[in-house]
């Protein structure tokens, strides 16, 4: 059903493009809807059957982007993976998902054949409850899961997006975000095929190409990285972005140094949103109203939030509920256990609060908090500030063992381009603005902070890096 949610949004006229892109033949919107059905009688006759997964490994295009629209049509379900992983890491996919086809760039060009040829036929919508994909999360806090999403949780999520961010036809989105993730995959995805605009397809992203299109495009998706990147540009002006109605981030905290930075050089405030692969998205700021820097702002319509066991500056477990909230973990009955309360609400792992307007603040993972002394000190707080200082880009805060507070915040920092950075001036500039406690104890400078496709700082990886500063 899910497909039938998106092509009700589809334009009247089929000639009205759908993707287009540098070095693209456009497609059109009739196109897409009889290469999408071919290609699912091509699916089929390979014996690929309703319920079937298949591993989507082929790096990002147009044409594997067909072959999930082909799945959900067909009621197969979708489990597409990072391009990029290795041969140890596919096996783990591979035994852990048991594809009947895995389409890789050679299976994907053999289908594009076969579809060709392939008489299609007409194919019963898959149910609301059927699963329409298992995608992995980015497994940043340890071994990625495979979470289960149903048709139903897809469509919800997609309708409510495209209502929230006054999608139309009218809409041409730069999508230049990987398709292995909720970001590119579903929330870009849905939101422009789901309202009969037209996606302008870049293969990855490159702050050149992005910011050429940007004159020509009204939305554009990213991770924040795109934005600090683009912010780097000379050509970044007021002139270019004339078309743009809006710039969404999410997948990753985007820092308010950014938000106003950008909104100083084009006028536009970054809509920053917030979600994951569990649920897809679950805050948003608003359309028209306050988007307020550092906040993911209030729960989307349809979706419940609540902060479980909050201290006493309102910060707790985030914990929601949904239609848009997935079934469980595949084949991980213990994770999926864990993962729901008793009264089924899903615990995200993520820790916020509400501030009196409603609109959430993220302020780490759990998994992140920093406990010194007996003492929680929550990493985007110190992050913020030492944002805020002259010639930094970028910080990130963690905890380290320590033989006396247990851990020591650790803050690592990448300075601005040019700029120069004395570690030992960091923590004297944060005493009138931070309790003594949360000041770090140790200042490392970087070049640049280690992310992860998605734009997410490696907090484990820096963890491990920095584990015996203090032994
Ligand atoms: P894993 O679950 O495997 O450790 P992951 O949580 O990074 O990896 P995703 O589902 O891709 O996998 O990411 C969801 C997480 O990203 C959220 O739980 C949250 O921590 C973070 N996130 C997403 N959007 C935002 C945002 N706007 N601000 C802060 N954090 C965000
Ligand atoms: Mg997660």
């Amino acid at each position: 059903m899910l497909f039938e949610t998106l092509r009700a949004g589809f334009p009247a006229d089929p000639a009205t493009i759908a993707i287009e892109g540098p070095g693209l033949t456009p497609l059109s919107y009739g196109d897409l809807d009889a290469m999408t059905a071919r290609l699912a009688a091509a699916l089929a006759a390979r014996g690929v059957r309703p319920g079937d997964r298949i591993l989507a490994t082929a790096p990002k295009s147009v044409e594997a982007l067909t072959v999930y629209l082909a799945a959900i049509r067909a009621g197969i379900v979708y489990v597409p993976v990072n391009p990029g992983a290795t041969a140890h890491e596919l096996d783990y996919f591979r035994a852990d998902a048991e594809p009947a086809l895995i389409v890789d760039a050679a299976m994907l060009a053999a289908l594009g054949g076969e579809a060709a040829a392939a008489a299609p036929s007409p194919l019963p919508p898959p149910s609301a409850d059927a699963l329409a994909a298992i995608l992995y999360t980015s497994g940043t806090t340890g071994r990625p899961k495979g979470a289960m999403l149903s048709h139903g949780n897809l469509a919800a999520n997609a309708t409510t997006l495209i209502r929230a961010w006054g999608f139309s036809a009218a809409d041409r989105l730069i999508h230049a975000l990987p398709i292995f993730h909720v970001h590119g995959l579903f929330v870009a995805s849905h939101c422009a095929l789901g309202s009969g605009a037209r996606m302008i397809w870049h293969g990855g992203f490159d702050a050149g190409r992005v910011a050429g299109d940007l004159a020509r495009a009204t939305v554009l998706m990213g991770v924040p990285t795109f934005y600090s990147r683009l912010l780097d540009r000379s050509d970044l002006t007021p002139d270019r972005v004339a078309a743009m109605r809006l710039f969404i981030s999410g997948s990753a905290p985007l820092s308010a140094e950014v938000h106003r930075a950008f909104a100083a050089r084009t006028g536009h405030a970054i809509l920053e949103r917030y979600g994951m692969t569990e649920t897809g998205m679950l805050a948003s700021n608003p359309l028209a109203g306050a988007r307020v820097p550092g906040s993911v702002g209030p729960p989307l319509p349809g979706v419940a939030i609540r902060i479980d066991d909050p201290d006493d500056d309102g910060v707790g477990g985030i914990e929601v509920s949904g239609p848009n909230v997935f079934g469980g973990y595949w084949r991980q009955a213990d994770r999926t256990a864990e993962a729901f309360a008793a009264n089924g609400w899903f615990r995200t792992g993520d820790l916020g609060r509400f501030d009196d307007a409603g609109y959430l603040h993220i302020v780490g993972r759990a998994k992140d908090l920093v406990i010194t002394g007996g003492l929680n000190v929550y990493p985007a707080e110190v992050e913020a500030e030492i944002d805020r200082l002259p010639g930094v880009a970028e910080a990130a805060v963690i905890g380290v063992p320590h033989p006396d507070f247990g851990e020591a915040v650790v803050a690592i920092v990448a300075p601005a381009a040019g700029a120069r950075l004395d570690p030992a001036s960091i923590p004297a500039a944060l005493r009138d603005r931070l309790a003594a406690y949360k000041i770090p104890k140790a200042v490392h400078v970087v070049d640049a902070l280690p992310r992860n496709t998605m734009g997410k700082i490696e907090k484990a990886a820096l963890r491990q890096r920095h584990a015996s500063i203090f032994s």
